[in-house]
């Protein structure tokens, strides 16, 4: 395999990226070499070597642990629980929520053979009882697996008496109702609240 080739299986790895993409973009940074491909390549090796995975919530920061874990100004006595860091990165641009996170690394799912210990479950109670935690919000995707595994967090939280409580699910800001699924729409329905 040549390089061109091992770029383009390499590239063809990130998720959502095909074998298609993948020589279409490898393309685009060869036609681009100056001012896109080396300065890429720089930046991967960087980020490769500085990034690092906060020990006490998983996001990832040039500090271990990360700029929210160690930010005074932030209520230490809130949990958000997030499937991803992508999920976290999601609610920080939303500039709403000022406690603290619990990446879990991925959601509960028979099919793909997930179990409670392959996620940081166990962790989130220790975090709990250690760091005083008032509440968790559990932030987990509307999926079938997001919602499983929002439960089981719930129950698991049971014994320690915190209080759990869940991002309300329901019509997207602009949404029509023609155009939700039933699902939605009962939800919706069973989280409404008074105006
Ligand atoms: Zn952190």
């Amino acid at each position: 395999m040549n390089d061109l080739e091992k770029l383009i299986t390499y590239i063809s790895k990130i998720p959502g990226i095909g074998k298609r993409s993948a020589r279409r973009a490898a393309l685009h940074l060869l036609k681009n070499k100056e001012s896109l491909m080396l300065p890429l390549a720089e930046s991967i090796k960087a980020t490769a070597q500085n990034i690092r995975s906060c020990s006490t919530c998983g996001n990832y920061d040039v500090n271990n642990p990360c700029h929210i874990c160690t930010d005074v100004k932030r209520d230490k006595s809130v949990i958000c629980v997030v499937e991803s860091v992508t999920d976290l990165w999601a609610m920080e641009r939303g500039s709403v929520y000022r406690g603290q996170y619990h990446v879990l690394g991925g959601v509960l799912s028979a099919m793909d053979g997930v179990t409670p210990e392959d996620l940081k479950i166990s962790q989130l109670t220790t975090r709990i009882k250690k760091e005083g935690i008032k509440e968790v919000i559990i932030a987990t995707n509307a999926t079938m697996e997001g919602q499983t595994t929002a439960h089981y967090i719930s129950q698991n939280l049971e014994p320690t008496q915190v209080k759990v409580t869940r991002l309300a699910h329901g019509i997207p800001l602009g949404g029509e109702l023609d155009y939700m699924d039933e699902g939605t729409i009962s939800t919706a329905l069973q989280a409404r609240k008074a105006i």
